[in-house]
């Protein structure tokens, strides 16, 4: 049972490439701790992207395997490993709908008032309650009609309800006005306590608050440690 699995992660020896020519992770291995922060940072290309589809099981690693709390990721299901894992602000996929249903998106059966409560942990009540209907506000395909910050906010919200045990956060680089950035690092904050999270990290804060700093190059770990170590 997927649940009893204590939410550690570890990369053992994974090489993978997309087209069984040019190696995009090179032998990479990697412990995670449960309720440990890890910031991956390197510069484009260098297979940020590939690491976290490589745990969410979007591809197999030609060498090596992906352990949750030493359970090989593949033999776990697909339907165990989505509820396990969730990944948030890859892009703020939002649907044509309430706020309060993209929201509750895969809690369903929350109450208005648990939907309030999520929305205000991720500062996102404030805004929502000065909309017209506020949480039946009718969102646009995307998300049209409200900022790219403020769609942040709302699935920071929605993660916060969904409490997966372990959280891949893709940070946004948008230009985002400093008010609702601040909200924003403040409602991440929240969702990272305590919780095993994996964060593709531009935020110089996020950097400076994980417990592990990856720096990638080519696949490759070429450093590794906390903010000051580094
Ligand atoms: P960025 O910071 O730009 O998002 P990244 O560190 O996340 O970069 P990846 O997206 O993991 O890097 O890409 C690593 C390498 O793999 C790049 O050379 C990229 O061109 C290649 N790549 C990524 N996705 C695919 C794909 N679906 N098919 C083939 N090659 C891919």
């Amino acid at each position: 049972d997927i649940n009893n699995l204590r939410p550690s992660v570890e990369f053992k020896n994974v090489t993978f490439s997309y087209n069984k020519k040019d190696i995009i992770i090179d032998d990479f291995s990697l412990d995670i701790k449960e309720g440990s922060t890890t910031a991956l940072v390197g510069e484009t290309g260098s297979g940020k992207t590939t690491l976290v589809n490589l745990l969410m099981r979007f591809y197999e690693p030609d060498k090596g395997s992906i352990l949750i709390d030493g359970v090989d990721i593949k033999d776990i299901s697909d339907r165990d490993l989505r509820t396990f894992i969730s990944m948030v602000l890859q892009d703020t996929w939002l649907f044509k709908g309430t706020i309060g249903d993209n929201i509750s998106y895969g809690r369903e059966s929350l109450t208005d008032a648990e939907i309030k409560k999520y929305a205000q942990n991720a500062y996102a009540d404030d805004f929502i309650m000065k909309l017209n209907g506020d949480y039946n506000f009718k969102l646009e395909e995307d998300g049209e009609g409200i900022s790219e910050g403020q769609k942040q906010l709302i699935t920071i919200a929605r993660a916060l309800a969904l409490s997966p045990k372990i959280l891949i956060l893709d940070e946004a680089t948008s230009s985002i006005d400093t008010k609702t950035e601040r909200s924003i690092q403040k409602a991440m904050e929240k969702l990272v306590e305590g919780r095993t999270s994996i964060i593709i990290a531009h935020r110089l804060s996020t950097i400076i608050n994980a417990d592990q700093i990856v720096v990638l190059k080519d696949g490759k770990i070429i450093e590794k440690g906390k903010h000051f170590e580094l």
